[in-house]
């Protein structure tokens, strides 16, 4: 078992960590060895150094580690994995029953009682994500643990916790069957090619699983969409299913071209009808305006930062702007689908970006959806900051 040290709080953080806040940050400790090892069992503890909780020593950029039980006696060994996957599976028993999807999240952090990990499943193959060396200390006994639940086609892992934000490539084949990819896996009827080992991301973001139906569904049939910060296409393809009359794909990523073409092609839909730029979201922006294209629907999913040659963007803090040179391409009736997974402000934060910047572009809107993390993505309900998916469907008004 991991080394165990006591952990002092400070008395402004006890009723926080006792009432079932998972996440403990560096300033709620009276003091911290910062030589601690990765992995150390916490023994959380009150000023006076009555038992509050035990947790685990894991630094991720939101704090310095997570509150894994406040049972005195609980060990953290194979069984409390075992006992943690048993439950969280058996809450995903609808989607394991479905035909239609075969991949979907199924273990989600703090919202599943573990901070730092997160397991997907992908038509059999489990994807393992590690989001700290700490966690990852507990490796053999999360795998073994996994095992035991679940019949296993394969398991991959991802080790997200490498300096720099940077994801170092690596084999993450774990055991089990040798992946091929892509992988063709289903959601909601679509099929979407992901590689469970190329870096730290898979082709499809499972969180747009709803927003993605939506797309599909009720704002599709005859528009014209343009599809911004596209990486694989993911949204494109769900408009072009949904009968769009054309999809326009932008991301800056050279990949995202082979990639897109892909999703459109196991989809059985010709590419060569719809449009993919690789290209600056910003100069397509400009481009569009100066030939006065407008769309139907405009989608905007940008990384929470991104740092070009040219510029660096922030969506805490150019989100109204982005907003802004949406409008100016979006048709007078038109739809803005905006996204954003930044945990640092919320959805009512969100919603005053929107409206900053239709203020500033002097043109009325109205709030015709809205959407957070789909069910598989378990969140604590009493902590909705680590709802981090904010996604505001919003209908240009003349
Ligand atoms: N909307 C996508 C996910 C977007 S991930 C989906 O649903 O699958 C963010 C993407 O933004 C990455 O592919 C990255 O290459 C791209 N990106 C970042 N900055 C960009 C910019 N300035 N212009 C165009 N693409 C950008």
């Amino acid at each position: 078992m991991n080394h165990v040290v006591e952990l002092m709080l400070k008395p402004n953080f006890v009723a926080e960590i006792s009432n079932g806040y998972p996440l403990i940050l560096k300033e709620a400790a009276e003091s911290i060895d910062e030589t601690l090892e990765e992995g150390t069992i916490l023994k959380i503890v009150r000023p006076n150094r009555k038992y509050i909780a035990t947790g685990y020593y894991g630094k991720q950029n939101k704090g310095i580690g997570w509150v894994l039980t406040n049972n005195p006696l609980e060990e953290i060994d194979e069984v409390f994995f075992e006992v943690k996957f048993k439950h969280s599976i058996s809450k995903r028993d609808k989607f394991y029953k479905k035909d239609d999807t075969t991949a979907f999240r199924v273990f989600n952090g703090e919202g599943d009682g573990i901070g730092g990990l997160t397991i997907d499943y992908f038509d059999g193959f489990y994807l393992v994500s590690f989001y700290s060396r700490g966690i990852y200390s507990f490796r053999d006994a999360i795998f073994n643990a996994l095992k035991k639940t679940v019949n296993i086609r394969g398991i991959y892992e991802k080790k997200r916790f490498d300096t720099n934000g940077q994801y170092v490539d690596q084999d993450d084949y774990v055991e089990g069957e040798v992946g091929q990819f892509p992988l063709i896996i289903k959601e909601n009827g679509m099929n979407f090619a992901v590689n469970l080992n190329d870096g730290a991301m898979t082709g499809i973001f499972l969180d747009q699983r709803n927003v993605r139906l939506a797309l599909r569904e009720h704002y599709s049939k005859g528009k014209t969409v343009l599809n911004t910060f596209s990486y694989t296409g993911a949204f494109s393809v769900a408009a072009a299913l949904g009968g769009a009359y054309e999809t326009t794909s932008v991301d800056l990523a050279k990949r995202s071209l082979p990639m897109t073409i892909e999703q459109f092609s196991v989809n059985g839909i010709d590419y060569e009808q719809q449009q993919i730029k690789v290209m600056n979201v910003f100069d397509y922006f400009s481009y569009a305006a100066r030939h006065q294209l407008k769309y139907d629907v405009v989608v905007l999913d940008p990384p929470s930062f991104a740092r070009t040659k040219k510029m660096t963007f922030s969506t805490a803090k150019d989100y109204p702007k982005l907003i802004a040179q949406a409008i100016e391409i979006t048709a007078p009736d038109g739809l803005i689908i905006a996204s954003t997974n930044n945990a640092s402000f919320n959805m009512k934060k969100f919603k005053t970006f929107i409206d900053k910047a239709f203020k500033e572009k002097s043109k009325r809107y109205k709030i015709v959806e809205q959407y957070q993390l789909p069910d598989d993505f378990a969140t604590l309900e009493e902590y909705p900051e680590f709802n981090y998916l904010k996604v505001c469907m919003i209908q240009l008004l003349k």
